[in-house]
């Protein structure tokens, strides 16, 4: 049954400094609500049980995309619909561009942010793999100052991620595509389109001659978390893709994730699917 909305207070401040402040000032008490799009989920099911809202979605502070030498740093505000219109986004991070595009329908995309999708912490978020793989690092701001954090580490376990309660998630940083990378995205659902990932894999990866040199390899859907492969990686890089190292690449990932049955899929089926994946990406990258 729905939630009774006259027991909720949103409030609207006029500036990051004043979300900041009602954040230092009542940690436990406020939490922010973006787009919403998580949010109304569980009011509309009666299960959202925090009942004190600061409406962050007004903040334009919280909206800049910054571009240097070296990143683009995007507000946590982003929009699905301002990632895939973004040039330099379409241009350097097709992953994640790709992802925004197979993220619910336009009205999720017009208002669901990557900042919302990051902090709600499901395993089985879409975007989040494609940040895992482009080595992304996000800014946490209070009242005390920000911190950059590496996004590979934040989530501790399900739902479980290294944020205060009087932290805020401002901006998202990825590491400009200075080499030649071969970029891979699947998202395997029921559907092609509004449907929850079964298995999710966003890999990058690049090679000297005939051997890898670098790879970043993230799955989701398969296991609390979304998480890197760095074992994975560390085997397989400077090897040439031939056969043994495809099966290496299988045995390895099936020690590193720990999927589960669930309404949407079964244990076996993610861990056939998540190899199938990793080994049509090497596959790719032999031929690239
Ligand atoms: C029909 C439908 C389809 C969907 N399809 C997909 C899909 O295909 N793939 C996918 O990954 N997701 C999907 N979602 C989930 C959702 O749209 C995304 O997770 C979205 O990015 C959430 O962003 P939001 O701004 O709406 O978050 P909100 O609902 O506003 O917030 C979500 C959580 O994050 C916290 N939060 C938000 N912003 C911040 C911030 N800046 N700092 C600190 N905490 C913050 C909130 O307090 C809350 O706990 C779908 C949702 C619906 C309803």
């Amino acid at each position: 049954m729905r939630g009774y909305v006259p027991s909720y207070k949103l409030l609207t401040p006029t500036s990051l400094a004043e979300a900041l402040t009602m954040l230092a000032n009542e940690p436990s008490v406020w939490k922010p609500f973006a787009g919403g799009t998580d949010l109304m989920v569980l009011l509309e099911a009666g299960l959202l049980r925090h009942l004190n809202y600061i409406n962050i979605w007004p903040l334009d502070e919280l909206r800049k995309v910054e571009l240097t030498e070296k990143h683009i740093i995007l507000g946590a505000l982003t929009t699905y619909t301002d990632v895939q219109t973004n040039s330099i986004l379409r241009a350097e991070f097709p992953m994640l561009c790709q992802a925004a595009s197979e993220t619910g329908g336009l009205a999720i995309q017009n208002r669901g942010t990557l900042g919302g999708n990051i902090v709600n912490a499901s395993p089985a978020a879409d975007s989040p793999p494609a940040l895992l793989a482009y080595d992304a690092d996000i800014e946490l701001a209070s009242t005390t100052g920000s911190r950059w954090v590496s996004y590979h580490g934040f989530h501790t376990g399900y739902k479980q991620m290294q944020m205060a309660q009087n932290e805020l998630l401002t901006r998202i940083r990825l590491p400009r595509q200075t080499s030649k990378c071969l970029h891979y995205y699947r998202k395997v659902g029921t559907r092609k389109a509004q449907a929850i990932s079964k298995v999710c894999l966003a890999a990058i990866g690049s090679k000297e001659g005939q051997l890898v040199s670098d790879l970043r390899i993230a799955f989701g859907s398969v296991a609390p978390i979304v998480i890197r492969c760095i074992s994975t990686e560390n085997a397989l890089r400077g090897k040439a893709l031939e056969a043994s190292t495809m099966e290496l690449a299988r045995a390895s990932v099936m020690k590193e994730i720990t999927p589960i049955d669930d309404i949407r899929s079964t244990a076996a089926y993610r861990l056939r699917v998540a190899t199938n994946l990793l080994v049509d990406f090497l596959n790719d990258l032999q031929r690239f």
